[in-house]
């Protein structure tokens, strides 16, 4: 039998329709603050993510999915979007439309990782990218944006950890400050950061290996380095944060997995998932558009990992949104067979999720069945009910049944609630 390619997955329903409702709850908070959707292509020239996400960073080095195509190009299925957007804005000269804008995304991204827990080949991103304005405000404005979203969906006990990463001035100081401290340590390191150490020492902060954490934990804040530019800004974010009631916690050593961020940096985690598993991760990255050779537009956003958020929304939402009612018809015999699709469209243009029974099960199998799907309601039309204009309504919940003139039905739905 042919399988799925491994860290992939099939989402089923029911579980499908709690993706779709994030996915609408989402929208509609972005749409609330001003945002706008753009979908850019699946794949894209390599050179954009090795140029933005950087060449020393996990993505680049051992993560794309990078293949030739027929013309010998190299191409890569997008391992993360905010380099696509970039790369977006510069072709589509959106410089021309107003600052800042404001633009969402949502669909699958890939790379090639082990498989565990939360980590997929193809997994989905939601983001959000405020593109064109360089004050803090548009950080906390992202912050904002984020933590709604988060309470819309039932959240309460996510923690936002942040952090300043300095401006990109402040790098090679900080760079030699990480090499002083490790270096004495280096075969003690794992093997990638042995690597890190000598590529791109800020990443061995963001490994996952315990002893390296540790060994980690002894290296300064950047911050410590960082100039006076970006600790303002950064203050600034946080003093904002506060008069907000948003709560998170500073955390020194957040650099995050690519080489595009400066300044704020921040990551969600839940304390059901872990510190290993971000629910989200994002920052500032001001040097992004004119490193791909557009001009000098600043940039903040983040990126919400949806399958890990899926695995820990709260049960409020779940159950809400699995417990959609639904009514199904019945229709016993061939004349209430053939007039069963009639009522269907019509009671679905009243407003009623109606899912007619056409297997032809006999009346027993289908309230069983019913039954068995949690289904609200069921509506009985045989012969009696045609000839009287009617049909039987069984409420699932309530146990109780009544008969309802056909064109009623809706009305009856309603007031079921
Ligand atoms: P991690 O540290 O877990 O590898 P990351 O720093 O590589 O995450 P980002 O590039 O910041 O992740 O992507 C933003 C979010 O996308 C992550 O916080 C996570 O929720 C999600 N994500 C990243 N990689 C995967 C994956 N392989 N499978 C599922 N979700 C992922
Ligand atoms: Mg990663």
């Amino acid at each position: 039998m042919i399988q799925r390619p491994r860290g992939t997955r099939d989402i089923l329903p029911p579980e499908s329709r709690l993706w779709a409702a994030v996915e609408a709850t989402a929208r509609d908070v972005f749409h609330a603050f001003g945002a706008e959707e753009i979908r850019t292509p699946v794949f894209e020239a390599t050179e954009l993510f090795v140029r933005s996400v950087g060449e020393a960073t996990d993505i680049v080095h051992k993560e794309m999915y990078t293949f030739p195509d027929r013309k010998g190009r190299s191409l890569t299925l997008r391992p993360e979007n905010t380099a696509s957007v970039a790369r977006a804005w510069i072709e589509n000269g959106l410089s021309e439309r107003s600052h800042p804008l404001r633009l969402y995304y949502i669909g699958p991204m890939f790379r090639y990782e082990r498989m565990q827990r939360g980590r997929y080949r193809q997994f989905a991103q939601i983001g959000l990218e405020i593109l064109g304005a360089a004050s803090s405000l548009a950080d906390v404005e992202i912050l904002l944006v984020l933590h709604e979203l988060f309470t819309r969906l039932g959240f309460d006990d996510l923690v936002i950890h942040l952090n300043n990463l300095g401006d990109p001035e402040d790098r090679p100081r900080y760079v030699a400050v990480v090499r002083e401290r490790l270096e004495p340590h280096r075969a003690e390191l794992c093997g990638d950061c042995q690597r890190r150490l000598d590529e791109n020492p800020l990443r061995i902060l963001d490994c996952k290996v315990p002893r390296c954490q540790e060994l980690a934990a002894a290296v300064p804040g950047i911050d410590e380095v960082a100039g006076e530019p970006s600790r303002t800004h950064v203050a600034a974010v946080e003093r904002q944060l506060e008069a907000l009631g948003i709560a998170y916690r500073r955390n020194p050593r957040l650099v995050r997995g690519l080489d595009y961020y400066l300044r704020t940096v921040f990551e969600v985690v839940s304390p059901q998932l872990g510190t290993g598993t971000v629910l989200c991760g994002g920052g500032r990255y001001d040097r992004l558009i004119s490193d791909l050779g557009g001009p000098a537009i600043p940039g903040t956003g983040f990126a919400i990992g949806e399958d890990r958020l899926i695995d820990v929304l709260p049960d409020r939402f779940r159950h809400d949104v699995l417990a959609t009612p639904r009514l199904i018809l019945v229709p016993l015999g061939e004349t209430a067979e053939e007039r069963a699709m009639v009522l269907a469209r019509d009671w679905v243009r009243a407003g009623v999720p109606v899912e007619v029974e056409v297997s032809g099960r006999s009346l027993k199998a289908a309230l069983k069945r019913a039954d068995r799907e949690r289904a609200s309601a069921v509506a009985i039309l045989g012969d009696d009910e045609l000839a009287a204009g009617n049909v039987a309504v069984r409420d699932l919940t309530a146990g109780t049944q009544e008969h309802v003139a056909i064109g009623a039905v809706p009305e009856w739905w309603r007031r079921r609630g």
